[in-house]
């Protein structure tokens, strides 16, 4: 007979979503059943941001030596081990898992029930051999790899982020299919790595984002010998003797790609499969479980949080959405999601950022508005670096109030989330003029952007004098 718990709130899945909300539950004195049927730390620590971030950090090292000469230091030609990054990789994980693990859990108070979890009905969920009768259900599931209906596919060996940082020994050619975050992050580390890589791209690379700043992220992956075909159709793949082959559909019939080691980063599927949702009456559709803005599904017992509950899919967003979850069910806050103030980062070289909307929303929506611009080539720290591919894109309303940032460049992770602070407070341009920025830093684009709001009225002597000051001293 299947042991009962009774808990405040019952948690499926260990990942950024799920451990958030365990995490602060149990801060605030809550019981809480956390049940995981993997690794703890979900699809975030194990198999996404930070093998991917480690990863990246080995192939920058590497593309610093061949670089070095510009600064004065002899570059050289590193001499790149697989094996050993892929115990960096491993080892940057494990210095971060105890903070996810069931130890930690358990000392912070949450009952941990590693198994798979299934709903029984509205009310109770069954995991192992534990029956949950929880006040309030979280469901933090997270997403697999969506893997497109590719003919011959399942006829050949293919990598995902599931399998990918697993790989200890360089592949000679691989291939990507799928220009997005994930696909460009990892075809420009492999590639910094000694690897030749080709990305397949159906559409257009990052294609989702500004295409004025994206070519800064594009160029440079060219620059860097990545192949990059936008528009690709490929009708199969086959195995080879040593590898893999990609079978495109061009304009002058077909065309192959031969590689050693393939790639699919061509999206995220919600994890919704094996829940038994229907039983729980909660309603999925193909971006996962429905959900209102308080994150209540269709069943008010049952909440969804993270890559499942169908917005943007990153760990921050996870996090931002259990702290939504939880002032709704300890508090009755009855919060409301909103992504307006949400940053977005691809973790190329240069870094791409965006926070607000785009030019090309901001065209649907808006008759007015304002675009400014700074180029890193004219801050002085980009230029000590020489890091000065990439500009930022400020886009205010006529009387400034900031609508949307993207910045393609050097540290535009950083950069971007003054920015992200300024459209959540509802700040305006007059703002992000008016403080004090350390010289030289590269978040100075940013201030120098915001200047040029003032420059239309250039015409005023008064309006010149105050921005010549602000060049000089601001
Ligand atoms: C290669 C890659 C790089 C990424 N890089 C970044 C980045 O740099 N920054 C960023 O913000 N985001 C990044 N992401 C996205 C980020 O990893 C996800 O948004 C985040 O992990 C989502 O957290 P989650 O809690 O929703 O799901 P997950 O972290 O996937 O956790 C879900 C958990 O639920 C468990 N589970 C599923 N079904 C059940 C069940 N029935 N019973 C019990 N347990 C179950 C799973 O085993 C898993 O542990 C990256 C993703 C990938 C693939």
């Amino acid at each position: 007979m299947a042991d009962v718990l009774r808990p405040d709130i019952c948690v499926i899945g260990a990942g950024s979503g799920g451990l958030s909300v365990a995490a602060a539950a149990a801060a605030f004195g809550v019981s809480v059943v956390l049940v995981e049927k993997g690794r703890m730390g979900g699809d975030c620590l194990n198999t996404g941001c930070v093998p991917s971030k480690a990863l990246i950090a080995s192939a920058r090292r590497a593309q610093q030596m061949r670089e070095a000469d510009a600064f004065g230091v002899a570059a050289v030609d590193p001499q790149v081990n697989f094996r050993r990054i892929h115990d960096h990789v491993r080892d940057v994980i494990a210095g971060i898992a105890p903070t996810d693990s069931v130890e930690r859990f358990r000392a912070l108070g949450v009952t941990v029930i590693e198994a798979q979890a299934r709903f029984e009905d509205s009310k109770t969920v069954l995991a192992g051999e534990t029956r949950i009768k929880a006040r309030r259900f979280v469901i933090a599931t997270g997403s697999r790899p969506a893997v497109p209906p590719i003919p011959g596919l399942d006829t050949v060996r293919f990598h995902t982020n599931e399998t990918i940082f697993e790989i200890t020994r360089k592949p000679a050619h691989l291939i990507v299919i799928g220009g997005g975050p994930v696909g460009l992050e990892l075809a420009q580390a492999f590639r910094r790595l000694g690897s030749q890589v080709t990305v397949l791209e159906a559409a257009r690379a990052l294609g989702r984002e500004d295409p004025e700043l994206a070519a800064v992220v594009l160029d440079r992956l060219a620059r860097d010998g990545v192949t990059l075909r936008s528009g690709a159709r490929i009708a199969r793949v086959a195995k080879r003797r040593s590898g893999v082959r990609v079978v495109l559909d061009g304009e002058d019939g077909e065309e192959t790609v031969d590689g050693s080691a393939l790639l699919i980063a061509t999206g995220r599927a919600p994890v919704t499969d094996g829940l038994d949702l229907d039983k729980a009456e909660v309603k999925v559709d193909a971006k996962g479980i429905r959900v209102d803005r308080t994150l209540r599904s269709s069943n008010r017992r049952v909440y969804a949080v993270g890559d499942v509950a169908g917005g943007p899919q990153f760990t921050h967003v996870a996090n931002y959405h259990a702290g939504t979850v939880i002032r709704s069910i300890l508090f009755r806050l009855g919060a409301k999601v909103s992504y307006d103030h949400i940053p977005r980062v691809t973790y190329t070289d240069p870094e791409f950022a965006q926070v607000g909307v785009t030019e090309a929303e901001v065209r649907e929506r808006y008759g007015h508005f304002r675009i400014l611009r700074w180029p890193y080539a004219e801050n002085d720290r980009a230029r000590a670096e020489r890091e000065t591919d990439g500009f930022i894109k400020v886009i205010t309303t006529t009387r400034g109030r900031i609508l949307g940032v993207g910045i393609a460049g050097a540290g535009a992770g950083e950069i971007v989330q003054m920015w992200g602070l300024a459209i959540l407070k509802g700040l305006d341009i007059k703002a992000m003029t008016g403080f004090v920025s350390p010289y030289p830093t590269l978040s100075e684009v940013g201030k120098r952007a915001a200047i040029q709001f003032y420059r239309p009225s250039l015409t005023s002597p008064w309006v010149r004098r105050i921005i010549a000051f602000m060049r000089l001293f601001g």
